[in-house]
């Protein structure tokens, strides 16, 4: 099993060398993507990562930084599919989202940019519990606080937990504090891949320790804010010795094995 990250950078001011959150999970010979920052399907396809083969994708939240690249990977399979003739693993493509109303509109463009009725995607509306399972993966998600308490009870902003090839993948997602997912993260998981904006990354490091001991085998840092992206080598030196071991910061197009 591989992770496969396609922008590593948090919702900041274009930066040098990185884009906006994405990546890709490589399981049983199949591809499935969670969240979909800019200029994700340029990263896939020129790190040869075939996003016709995509299974799935699965959004965060309604953020820019990580939807801002739907819109692209769907005119990338499409020109992969239509003038390379490259099969769609999935012809509409299954994408889970808090907010499938963000992208009525684009269903219509694509209509429009195609000349052609028959949708590209199918969007399906995100709540906690198991949003998704076929031979390779099962997926649930869980709400968070980043886009605060609804009224209506209508969450915005969810986590998720992927089990495949018998383990376990925490995806924070963007949260308001790590403490919101101490229950997944006592329970235990081969890897958690965490946001280090909104957060001092030493103190997740040191929260996540706290909360589930050495239950949570690998943690992995995305999503970059200020603290990893001006000051590196400070920053990742003192989450290293608030986690007791070493910590790995994501950058783009880096592939790791689980
Ligand atoms: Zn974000
Ligand atoms: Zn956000």
């Amino acid at each position: 099993m591989k992770i496969h990250i396609l922008g590593s950078c948090s919702g900041t001011e274009p930066m040098p060398g990185r884009h906006q959150t994405a990546w890709i999970l490589e399981t049983a010979g199949r591809l499935y993507q969670f969240d979909a920052g800019e200029n994700c399907a340029w990263t896939a396809h020129t790190n040869n990562l075939n996003v016709a083969a995509l299974r799935a994708l699965f959004i965060t939240h309604p953020h820019f930084d990580h939807v801002g690249g739907f819109p692209h990977l769907l005119w990338t399979r499409s020109k992969l599919h239509n003038y390379h003739k490259i099969p769609l693993a999935e012809e509409v493509l299954p994408v889970f989202t808090p907010e499938p109303e963000q992208w009525a509109h684009l269903a219509e463009l694509m209509i429009c940019l195609r000349k052609k009725k028959d949708p590209v995607f199918a969007a399906t509306k995100v709540v906690d519990g198991e949003v998704f399972s076929d031979e390779a993966l099962r997926v649930e998600a869980l709400h968070n606080r980043h886009l605060r308490v609804p009224e209506n009870g209508d969450w915005r902003s969810f986590s998720y937990r992927i089990f495949a090839e018998g383990k376990r993948i925490v995806y924070s997602g963007d949260l308001r504090e790590a403490a919101e997912l101490d229950e997944w993260f006592a329970s235990g998981c081969d890897l958690v891949l965490m946001e280090s904006g909104h957060h001092r990354p030493w103190e997740a490091a040191a929260h996540i320790r706290e909360a589930a001991g050495t239950k949570v085998r690998k943690l992995v840092f995305i999503h970059h804010g200020r603290d990893y992206l001006e000051r590196p080598e400070e920053t990742a030196e003192l989450t290293r010795k608030a986690w007791g071991e070493p910590v790995v910061f994501a950058d783009d197009a880096m592939t790791m094995e689980i």
